[in-house]
C-alpha cells in the first residue's frame, strides 16, 4: 500500500485526537495549527489542545450521558481522554483537569510521535486530498470563508461565553468554605462563597445592571442556551441563578451551621489549587465591571483575576444538510470534526476527532464507514448531527434525550432508565467494536 497521508487543520481537542489515532494506525499526519502567529479570541496560549473555558470534562457517572461518553471513548482507545485522566484534579463527580498539564501531555504525545508533524501555520483554503478540518468554533476567518463558499453558505454561528479565573492567594479563606454538594463524591473539591439574602439581592442588582461588551449583537439573542452568560440568566428572573449556578442546595456553611441563601462555587484549576474558576459564571461584562461585581461575592473582595470571562462568536456548519453521514464534504476527501460540526463540548470534540480518524482510515483502506450504534451517547449525537431530517440544527451536547427508548416499554425511574441506557450502550458498542477489527485492531503501527 502507498504511504497514507492526511492533513489536519487545527490542533485543538478534535484535531489532536484525530492525529494520534491516525498516526497510531500507520498514517502520516501533518497537523496545522495557526497559534501562536494567529491567536483566536479565546485561546491564551500556543499549547495544543488548550481548553478555552472551564477545566471540566463534566460528569464521570456511568449513568449520565457525559459519563457514558467517557466510557465509550475509553473502549475506543481515546488518547486525549487518557491524558485528561492523567492530568485530573479533584472535582467531586466530574473529570476536571489541570489545563496546563493536560495540554503539555497532549503536546508531548504529538511531538514524540514519528508519524505526526506539527506545522505552526494558518490554513486559509480547503486542503487537497485526505484532510480533516478541526478548526473549532473560532475557526480563522480565512478558512471559515472558504468553508462557507464550499458548503453553499450554510455555516451558522452564535455567541458563547467563558468564565473568569481568580488567584487563590487573593481569596479570603476565613469566609470561603471547602465542601462538595451532597450527592457528589469528593469531600471538599469546591470552595464555596456563601451569600445572605441581602448580599444576594445586591449582587443580582449589580450583575444585571453592569456594563456588557457586545450588547448590540448579544441582544439579537444568537445564544446557545446551555452556555448563557450569568448576567443573562439573572435577567430572566431574580431567583433564576439561585436555582442554577448559585444553588445552595446540599451546602452547609460551617460558620452558621445553616444552608446559605445562595452560594458561588469555585473549582480548582490545577493540582496546586493556585487558581480557581467561578463555576457557571461565564460572562460578557467588561473587565472592569467583572472586577467590581465579582468582588461583591463574600470572600472575593480582594480577588485578583488571572483571566477575565469573555464572550465570542462560535461558528459551526449545518452538518445534517451540507455534510454526508461521516461529516465529509460531498465530492471531496475533506472531513470536518469537533465543535465546527455542531457537536458541542470538550469530550464531544475528542469523540468527534476519534470518529473522523476512524472514517478517514476506513476511506484510505477501502473499508466501510463507521456505523456507531445509535444507543450510545456519541452514536445518538452523531445520528442527530447527520440526519437530514434534523430541522433548525443547533449545537448539541450528548444527552439521553437523543437515545432511542428502551424496548421493553416498562415505566422506570429516571435513574434506573439512565443506568439501563448506559449498560445497553456499552453492550452494543462492544459488539460493534468486535465486528470492526479492521478499524480498531491496527493501532500501534
Ligand atoms: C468561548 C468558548 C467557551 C467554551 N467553553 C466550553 C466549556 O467550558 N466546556 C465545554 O465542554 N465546551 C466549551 N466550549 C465548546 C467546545 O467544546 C470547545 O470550543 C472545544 O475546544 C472544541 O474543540 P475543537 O477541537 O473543535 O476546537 P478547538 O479546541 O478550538 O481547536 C481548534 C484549533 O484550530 C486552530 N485553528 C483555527 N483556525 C485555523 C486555521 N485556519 N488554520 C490553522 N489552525 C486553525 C485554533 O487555533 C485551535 O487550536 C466553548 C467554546 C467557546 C468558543
Amino acid at each position: 500500500m502507498d504511504a497514507m497521508q492526511v492533513k489536519i487543520i487545527g490542533g485543538g481537542l478534535a484535531g489532536c485526537e484525530c492525529a494520534c489515532q491516525l498516526a497510531d494506525r500507520g498514517v502520516d499526519v501533518e497537523l496545522y495549527e495557526m497559534r501562536p502567529q494567529t491567536m483566536s479570541p479565546a485561546h491564551h496560549t500556543e499549547g495544543l489542545a488548550e481548553l478555552v473555558c472551564s477545566n471540566s470534562f463534566k460528569s464521570t457517572r456511568f449513568d449520565s450521558a457525559a459519563g457514558l461518553l467517557k466510557e465509550e471513548l475509553r473502549r475506543m482507545g481515546s488518547v486525549l481522554l487518557a491524558c485528561a485522566e492523567q492530568a485530573a484534579v479533584p472535582a467531586g463527580g466530574a473529570l476536571a483537569v489541570d489545563r496546563v498539564e493536560f495540554s503539555r501531555l497532549v503536546e508531548a504525545r504529538m511531538n514524540d510521535h514519528p508519524r505526526i508533524r506539527v506545522i505552526r501555520q494558518e490554513v486559509g483554503e480547503l486542503p487537497e486530498g485526505y484532510a480533516v478540518i478541526a478548526a473549532g468554533p473560532l475557526c480563522a476567518a480565512s478558512l471559515a470563508g472558504a468553508l462557507l463558499e464550499r458548503t453553499g453558505g450554510s455555516s451558522l454561528s452564535f455567541f458563547d461565553a467563558a468564565a473568569p479565573i481568580v488567584d487563590a492567594s487573593t481569596l479570603d479563606m476565613d469566609v470561603l468554605f471547602t465542601q462538595s454538594r451532597y450527592g457528589e463524591s469528593g469531600d471538599g473539591d469546591y470552595l464555596n462563597a456563601p451569600l445572605s439574602k441581602d448580599e444576594y439581592e445586591a449582587f443580582i442588582d449589580a450583575l444585571v445592571g453592569a456594563e456588557r461588551v457586545v450588547l448590540k449583537d448579544f441582544e439579537r439573542k444568537e445564544l446557545f442556551s446551555a452556555c448563557q452568560p450569568a448576567e443573562e440568566v439573572a435577567r430572566t428572573g431574580r431567583d433564576a441563578i439561585r436555582f442554577g449556578a448559585m444553588k445552595p442546595v446540599g451546602l452547609i456553611d460551617p460558620r452558621t451551621g445553616r444552608r446559605p441563601w445562595a452560594a458561588v462555587q469555585l473549582r480548582a484549576e490545577n493540582a496546586e489549587r493556585s487558581a480557581y474558576n467561578l463555576v457557571g459564571f461565564q460572562t460578557n461584562l467588561t473587565f472592569s465591571e467583572q472586577r467590581r461585581v465579582f468582588r461583591m461575592i463574600p470572600g472575593l473582595e480582594h480577588a485578583e483575576f488571572f483571566r477575565y470571562g469573555v464572550m465570542h462568536r462560535n461558528t459551526f456548519v449545518d452538518s445534517p444538510h451540507v455534510l454526508d453521514a461521516t461529516f465529509c464534504i460531498p465530492g471531496t476527501h475533506v472531513r470536518l470534526a469537533g465543535q465546527i460540526t455542531g457537536t458541542e463540548g470538550y469530550t464531544e470534540a475528542i469523540a468527534s476527532g476519534l470518529l473522523a480518524a476512524l472514517n478517514t482510515y476506513a476511506d484510505l483502506t477501502g473499508a466501510p464507514s463507521v456505523a456507531l450504534p445509535r444507543t450510545g451517547a456519541f452514536g445518538a449525537l452523531v445520528a442527530y448531527a447527520t440526519d437530514p431530517a434534523t430541522q433548525d440544527y443547533q449545537p448539541m451536547h450528548v444527552n439521553f434525550g437523543l437515545v432511542p427508548a428502551l424496548e421493553d416499554g416498562v415505566k422506570r425511574s429516571k435513574r434506573d432508565r439512565y443506568a439501563r441506557y448506559a449498560v445497553r450502550a456499552i453492550d452494543d458498542l462492544d459488539a460493534y467494536i468486535a465486528t470492526r477489527r479492521d478499524l480498531f485492531a491496527p493501532r500501534g503501527a
